[in-house]
């Protein structure tokens, strides 16, 4: 996955283009490249290995490059290491014509044999270069940059959002897309492209989003969409209502913290999208309560933290509505040939909307006729669109790679949907019914709570930043948040960290636990806080150093941990939604304690839009 971007206009492009790649290099940051139309014709190419930073300062910022017209790239390397060479923009021999592209090309092998064979030579390990000399081989053919984007379309398989220059249409660039995003934005006498919206919110608000297997045509203030037919197609631009500092870092030190803070707002906004009159209401989002009533079984698939939001989901949904759920891996999913019987339904969690392994489990389950639902934060996103129906989180644009607020609204989605699908088959009274929504309406003001008093985690976290192994122990939606809490960890601090269901520590992994190994143990769920205590006992007869988090008032831990955390009560089936804080605060102190790279750690990227 990467960035890209592009510009023409009256302006002088590259300042544009480099302020739009800053917005995107959570996307990808292992290198960067731009290219401009040059004052002599000719295609100017800068692209360097490394942070886009390195890009700005050989370029003066972008002032050294005159033009008006360009495109650029972020990278986050599928094809060749990150190096120069692999650096986006690729060109053909001459460099008349240049191109960035975001996905992966599936067939670039044989492409690569058809091309070597026609006298075309590599200097890249890149899938894009493949992809920009086909692009070259058909513009030769047809001498129409329209017809080489669209022989192109048909030509390859995989991933991509492309945008390209052809030295003989200068001031133009052409692009085309399938299943990696791509929106296009207009305004007087200017175009702008880019992988997502934060990067060009600053200069207008009407969006087009690119939809698979389509081409434009971007000139100055003015873009024309083509389908693979040749004819033109007329889109409509979407209004974005996002406040352009909400994609900034607001006063924080990282974008975590802002993000971190951010989670009851945006736990607020969400769950109040859903509520109509004191109930709750997904008739908006395509989920009738008839409909509701008809599921027998819910599967759920999704990637990382998602997934974790999947596991909580399943322990509230069986327990409330009484409907049995699986989950699993979206990698896994799309490769085990799952079971649905006509009354099933598969539910899809992402931020993005791109996460290439959950888009393929839902194409996938939607050729067996399934009904699917999506839990996506991008508004027209690929699995917001292809899914028959969506519930969005409304957690607005998440910059650090780490989740925190997305994570945050997905849990809350879950929850609407568990007690109204419990409602709805009759499993809950009115009275319940109404204590649930009052508890779930009671969450943004226990996060804010647990944010504003983070001192004594702040304290722990010096204390335990050079610790090599870290163990997350809990039983039921403890354990669901033990995953997440393990994940943060990892994420951000480096630190080899592993989530046990508490009673499963026994059957082996208690053999690694020895003196003064940190044990983080969760206790929020009423019927299993004995068992969990305990399974802290015996990690602490082997020596280990205890954390513990639990809610205050119900049960005191002190003399069985070394360190307590209490967070506020709330109803036991939500407790996933307050633990998750002080593991999220514990996460982004170990890591500022390290001096990391808080917002953008080592080897991940933000969306992760390829297999
Ligand atoms: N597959 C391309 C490469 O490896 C693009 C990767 C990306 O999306 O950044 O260069």
């Amino acid at each position: 996955m990467c960035g890209i971007v592009g510009y023409t206009g009256n302006k002088q492009a590259a300042p544009i283009l480099l302020d739009g790649l800053s917005k995107l290099e959570y996307r990808g940051y292992d290198s960067a490249g731009v290219a401009v139309k040059g004052t002599d014709g000719k295609h100017e190419v800068v692209k360097t290995k490394g942070r886009l930073r390195v890009l700005s300062d050989m370029i003066n910022g972008g002032k050294a490059l005159k033009s008006t017209c360009g495109i650029g790239h972020t990278r986050w390397a599928t094809h060749g290491m990150p190096s120069v060479t692999n650096a986006h923009p690729h060109h053909n021999d001459d460099q008349s014509i240049v191109a960035v592209h975001n996905g992966i090309i599936e067939n670039y092998v044989e492409l690569k044999e058809k091309l070597l064979g026609k006298g075309y030579t590599f200097y890249s390990e890149t899938d894009t270069e493949i992809a920009t000399k086909i692009i070259d081989y058909y513009y030769k053919k047809w001498n129409n940059p329209v017809e080489a984007m669209v022989s192109f379309t048909l030509r390859v398989r995989g991933s991509y959002a492309i945008a390209v220059m052809f030295e003989d249409y200068p001031e133009e660039i052409y692009v085309a897309r399938k299943d990696s995003p791509l929106v296009v934005g207009v305004t007087d006498g200017e175009t702008f492209l880019a992988s997502d919206v934060p990067a060009i919110l600053k200069y207008t608000r009407s969006i087009y989003y690119v939809d698979n297997m389509e081409i434009a045509r971007l000139e100055k203030g003015k873009a024309t969409f083509y389908n693979v037919d040749r004819k033109v197609i007329k889109k409509k631009t979407k209004t974005i209502d996002w406040d352009v500092e909400a994609a900034e870092k607001g006063g924080y030190a990282h974008f975590m913290m802002k993000e971190m803070h951010e989670q009851p707002s945006v736990v607020a906004n969400t769950l109040n999208s859903f509520i109509k009159d004191g109930k709750l209401d997904l008739g908006e989002a395509g989920l009738t309560d008839a409909q509701l009533a008809k599921i027998d079984n819910i599967q759920i698939a999704a990637c990382g933290s998602a997934y974790h939001v999947g596991v909580v989901a399943k322990y509230v949904i069986e327990e409330l509505a009484r409907v049995p759920v699986h989950v699993d891996v979206a990698s896994e999913f799309r490769y085990r040939n799952p079971i649905f019987n006509k009354n099933d339904l598969l539910i899809v969690i992402s931020q993005s909307g791109e996460t290439a392994d959950t888009l393929a489990a839902l194409r996938g389950a939607k050729e067996s006729g399934v009904k699917t639902l999506a839990i996506v934060n991008v508004l027209g996103s690929s699995i917001a669109r292809e899914a028959d129906a969506v519930l969005y989180t409304k957690a607005g644009p998440e910059i650090s790679v780490a989740t925190t607020k997305a994570y945050s609204a997905q849990l809350i989605v879950a929850y609407v949907l568990a007690v109204q699908l419990a409602r709805v088959r009759g499993k809950i009274d009115d009275g319940r019914y109404s204590a649930l929504i009052a508890d779930m309406l009671a969450i943004p003001s226990a996060i804010e709570k647990i944010l504003s008093d983070d001192e004594s985690l702040k304290w722990f976290a010096t204390k335990i930043a050079n610790r090599k192994d870290v163990f997350f122990i809990g039983r039921g939606i403890d354990y669901a948040v033990s995953l997440e809490g393990s994940l943060k960890l990892k994420e951000i601090s480096y630190i080899h960290s592993e989530a046990y269901a508490a009673g499963e520590l026994k059957h082996g992994t208690i053999s690694l636990i020895e003196d003064d190994t940190l044990v983080i143990g969760l206790i929020t769920q009423p019927g299993l806080v004995e068992k969990s205590v305990s399974n802290l006992v015996e990690v602490k007869s082997r020596g280990a150093y205890i954390m513990g988090v639990t809610s205050s008032g119900n049960y005191s831990i002190e003399k069985n941990v070394d360190f307590a955390v209490y967070v506020p009560t709330t109803d036991p089936l939500f407790a996933a939604s307050l633990a998750v804080i002080p593991l999220q605060l514990l996460s982004y102190y170990v890591s500022v304690t390290k001096g990391l790279d808080v917002d953008m750690p080592r080897n991940l990227a933000k969306c992760v839009a390829v297999e």
